[in-house]
């Protein structure tokens, strides 16, 4: 793609934005950035800065979203009219991007299976470099790719939606659960976005699809590749699958589910999809075994972080929404101490209890949502209002018993304490590492 000369204009000053004014830059693209708040940091020379208006479009050929910017927005309208071709970023960045793709989407699970896709190619010797959605951002990956090096990336339903020509030759939909309806309109939509990951495959290309998760087996219809399934419910025709407590691939048992450090179903499913994957990159089985061993997993997702007295401490503070929640409970037999609040974001704590009831000893309650937790939970025994993460790791700490877990998983977004869900698993770790044995 030639944009030598071309007029963009960038929305979204973020890092992929960022990313993305550097790359076109270099690229010999006349640009100009544009934001709907003002500007804090530095814009290359010759790159000037326009608030998000029509005059941003004023003589644009091409306007390049970041994933925060939702394309439906009126002033995109306009540009649409006005016959600007509009893209998102990795759209953009994959037109210079050299080496082949391997991409991953669902509603929860891409950092992970992303994060362990790249550790069993890497296991495999086979050149790979990982980023996306996660770490760095596509522009910022373009200068160090190669064609004989895999991109494996992750790929959110954002920036799906703005992608057109973008080609995933192993392209994972690990799951579509409804997210994200606020901007995608309806479920129908928002899946519609995910299915953009299998556009320009051609039959030299694959589809790696959950058979356990309807939304995403349903893809298969519209695959032009080959497709391949995973599954933690049992054998699948073609893929990798779960069956008496091993890992299948393609009929062939390649290591216990018990080698696997991460815990819990979703995460076998996510191992299943990221193996199947990296073997279909060329990684041969017993390299994916000793890759998935010695995955310990990203950081604030059900992370491990100390034990201290015989009480074992989990962070999964990216367990933002109920459904997380949900899942990282169910990956604890009982005896748990859950740590629940933060910003609500509209959600139905009710279906938490039946698991809590299950398998809480008591649910500590923290953040702006408390009370409406408490409201939704009426007469659930064991629930404590600490107020905020400090007093009810205190709380854990005086009541929690030998060979209990006490498990930060909070089903709330956490701007109301805390900068970011980062910012929030790290002060509880901080927290647990400071307690005394
Ligand atoms: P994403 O990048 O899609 O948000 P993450 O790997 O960051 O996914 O996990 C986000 C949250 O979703 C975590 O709290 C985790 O417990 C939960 N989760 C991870 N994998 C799955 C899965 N396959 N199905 C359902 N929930 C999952």
């Amino acid at each position: 793609m030639d944009v030598c000369g071309a007029r963009i204009t960038v929305f979204g000053m973020a890092r992929s934005g960022l990313a993305v004014i550097h790359l076109l830059k270099r690229q010999g693209a006349v640009l100009r950035a544009s934001d709907c708040r003002a500007l804090d940091q530095n814009l290359p020379p010759g790159v000037d800065f326009v608030p998000q208006s029509p005059e941003a479009l004023d003589d644009c050929d091409i306007a390049v979203l970041s994933p925060g910017v939702p394309p439906g927005l009126p002033i995109f309208q306009e540009a649409a009219s006005r016959g600007v071709r509009i893209v998102g970023d990795v759209e953009a960045a994959s037109w210079f991007l050299q080496g082949p793709i391997l991409g991953i989407t669902g509603s929860n699970g891409k950092t992970t299976t992303t994060a362990l896709a790249g550790h069993l190619l890497n296991a495999a010797g086979i050149p790979c470099q990982v980023g996306g959605n996660i770490g760095l951002p596509l522009a910022a990956m373009v200068d160090a790719s190669r064609p004989d090096q895999w991109n494996v990336l992750e790929l959110s339903s954002f920036q799906l939606e703005t992608s057109h020509t973008l080609r995933v030759r192993i392209a994972a939909v690990l799951n579509i659960t409804p997210d994200h309806l606020d901007r995608h309109g309806d479920f129908a939509n928002y899946a519609a976005a995910k299915a953009r990951i299998l556009l320009n495959q051609t039959p030299d290309d694959s589809a790696v699809l959950n058979a356990g998760n309807p939304a995403a087996a349903a893809l298969a219809g519209h695959a032009a590749g080959r497709v391949h399934w995973f599954d933690a419910g049992g054998p699948v025709q073609s893929g990798f699958w779960l069956e008496s407590d091993q890992l299948f691939a393609n009929g062939q048992a390649f290591m216990p589910a018990s080698e696997v450090r991460l815990r819990g179903r979703h995460n076998i499913e996510n191992v299943l999809a990221a193996a199947c994957c990296a073997h279909l990159a060329g990684a041969p089985l017993e390299a994916i075994r000793s890759g998935v061993v010695s995955f310990g997993g990203v950081q604030h997702r059900i992370e491990f972080v100390r034990t201290v007295r015989g009480v074992d401490y989990y962070n999964d503070s990216k367990a933002t929404n109920v459904d997380a929640t949900m899942k990282a409970i169910e990956s604890f037999d009982g005896g748990l101490w859950v740590i629940l609040g933060g910003k609500d974001k509209d959600s139905d704590y009710t279906v938490l209890r039946p698991l809590l009831e299950a398998r809480a000893r008591a649910v500590l309650l923290i953040g702006a949502a408390a009370s409406k937790i408490e409201s939704r939970l009426p007469g659930l025994a064991g629930l404590h209002h600490c107020g905020d993460l400090a007093n009810a790791v205190g709380f854990a700490v005086a009541h929690a018993r030998a060979g209990e877990t006490v498990l930060l998983a909070p089903a709330c977004a956490s701007l109301d304490q805390f900068t970011s869900y980062e910012h929030r698993g790290s002060t509880f770790k901080e927290l647990v590492r400071a307690l005394e044995e």
